[in-house]
């Protein structure tokens, strides 16, 4: 901590910047969208759904427009919206820290600003990567400063069409409750697209006695003194296995498909402006093959990561291993290996490191819609040799993320969502998947929202032009009073 700086005070100065650069700016825009009562109840105008930084990104440009009868539902407590807190454990972020975060190209609303009005110029220079904690915090700061209207502690259990608008059924700490929206934005994070990938091969029964995803709760002092058996080479798998050597666990060994881990990082080579705004630019057949392309590519660990878990001396790893079968044994696991030294091992737990899914049948919030959903399935029926069944299960989404119907009985309500998660990625590429593209998915969905509000609302907005009777010429001696 720079010594001559006290947080509070360098936070409440960049607070200032942050209110003169939007006054600067003309920011947020007069709201402009007519209200609409639909038996006695105020509609929102846009529910987004999780207050992540893919929620916080689509609030802050709808309001920045002028849209700001929204609202924010998010399940989690204040300060652990995300994974970065709870779930995440890595100890930074992969990203360098120059990113700028979702900072709506505004300077004093980006990470380093906060970063050094908070902990000093000098701590900037100092600072490696981001700690998980501290890139919560500047996210806390955001929805703080911005003044988001976020409703914590309350999940989104389903949609349902009705009439035009999408009814909201919410689990609140005051018990359920229905709320109606124009629109909905699902920022629900790399899960919200249909949940936690598990392996066929690991009986879901395990769980959570002898099982756990990597992305699960888990309580890393019951591994004390224990052995570990880690499915997956992947960072999760990876920053489970060190967590739980750090806590005291007796070994932690990875079993990993591959006979070597991938080496490039082609997220990190195609987070420039040519992807992150051209994807969608694309035609099918091109985007396939980039799809396809970075699919069979995947992302290796990142190299803190593979540093940080063989410090502890537990740490083991077999390359070229597939686990073939797990089933309980005694009061753990036994592990069926395949590979080049077939065996069976036995450990006292089981992490499973396989990531997340993309199934629109399986998003418990979209359960009125899913078979109407779209899918790349529906849309494009890629050449011999690129066929790859996870990736044609994405949703085919429009140009503002909303759902697009798969045929002509689908509810038109449909397209009055808009999925802002890694279930974009096939339609817009990472851009609602990782930090670097995030500002753009937030300006991308609120401009459509924008639009289609425009075009629903037209006569409305149109009769309040006619109505507009502002005196131009009131001091000039050419005014004609009507
Ligand atoms: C472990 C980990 C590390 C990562 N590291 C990086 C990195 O270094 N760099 C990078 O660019 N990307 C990284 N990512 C990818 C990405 O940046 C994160 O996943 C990020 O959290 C995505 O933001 P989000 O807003 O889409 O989702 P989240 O941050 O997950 O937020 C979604 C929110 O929605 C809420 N929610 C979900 N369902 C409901 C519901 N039904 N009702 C109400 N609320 C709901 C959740 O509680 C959650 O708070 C990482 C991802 C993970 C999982």
């Amino acid at each position: 901590m720079n010594q001559t700086i006290r947080p509070e005070a360098g936070l409440a100065a960049l607070e200032a910047r942050v209110r003169r650069d939007l006054e600067m700016l003309q920011l947020p825009a007069k709201e402009w969208a007519p209200p609409l009562q639909r038996g006695g109840e105020r509609v929102l105008d846009v529910a987004i759904i999780g207050a992540g930084m893919c929620g916080i990104a689509a609030a802050g440009a709808l309001i920045f427009r002028g849209l700001s009868h929204i609202r924010l539902f998010e399940a989690a407590a204040p300060g652990e919206e995300g994974p970065w807190v709870t779930v995440a454990r890595m100890d930074t972020l992969r990203s360098p820290k120059t990113l700028p975060g979702p900072c709506f190209g505004i300077p004093s609303l980006t990470f380093r600003a906060f970063y050094e009005a908070r902990e000093g110029a000098a701590a900037w220079e100092a600072l490696y990567k981001i700690p998980n904690a501290v890139w919560q915090d500047y996210l806390s700061w955001l929805i703080r400063v911005l003044g988001l209207p976020v409703a914590h502690r309350t999940r989104l259990l389903s949609l349902a069409p009705e009439e035009g608008l999408l009814r909201l059924h919410l689990a609140t700490p005051e018990g359920e409750r229905r709320l109606l929206a124009r629109r909905v934005v699902l920022a629900t994070g790399r899960a919200g697209a249909g949940g936690l990938a598990w392996p066929d091969v690991v009986p879901r029964a395990l769980r959570p006695e002898r099982a756990a995803h990597a992305y699960d709760p888990i309580d890393f002092g019951r591994l004390r003194g224990r052995s570990l058996a880690v499915l997956g080479g992947g960072a999760a798998a990876w920053d489970n296995a060190a967590t739980a050597l750090e806590r005291g666990a007796a070994s932690a060994t990875l079993y990993v498909r591959r006979a070597q881990l991938p080496q490039i990082n082609k997220g990190r080579g195609s987070a420039g402006p040519a992807y992150l705004q051209g994807w969608d630019a694309l035609d099918l057949e091109r985007r396939w093959q980039l799809i396809a392309y970075l699919h069979d590519m995947q992302a290796p660990p990142p190299h803190e990561t593979v540093h940080r878990a063989p410090r502890q001396p537990g740490f083991r790893i077999e390359l070229g291993t597939p686990v073939e079968a797990v089933r309980a044994e005694g009061e753990g696991v036994a592990l069926t290996l395949g590979g080049a030294r077939p065996r069976e091992v036995r450990h006292d737990f089981l992490v499973v490191g396989t990531g997340f899914r993309v199934d629109m049948d399986a998003v418990p919030e979209l359960a009125a819609f899913a078979p109407h959903i779209a899918r790349w399935r529906d849309r494009y029926r890629p050449p011999p040799g690129l066929s790859r069944p996870e990736m044609e299960a994405f949703p085919f989404l429009g140009p503002g993320f909303e759902l697009t119907p798969r045929g002509p009985d689908a509810p038109p309500e449909l397209g009055l969502v808009h999925l802002m998660n890694h279930g974009a990625f096939a339609s817009h590429g990472s851009i609602a998947s990782d930090i670097p593209g995030v500002a753009e998915a937030g300006e991308r969905v609120a401009r459509a929202i924008l639009r289609g509000l425009v075009q629903a609302e037209w006569p409305a907005i149109r009769a309040a032009l006619e109505a507009f009777d502002e005196p131009e010429l009131a001091t000039t001696p050419f005014f004609v009073p009507r």
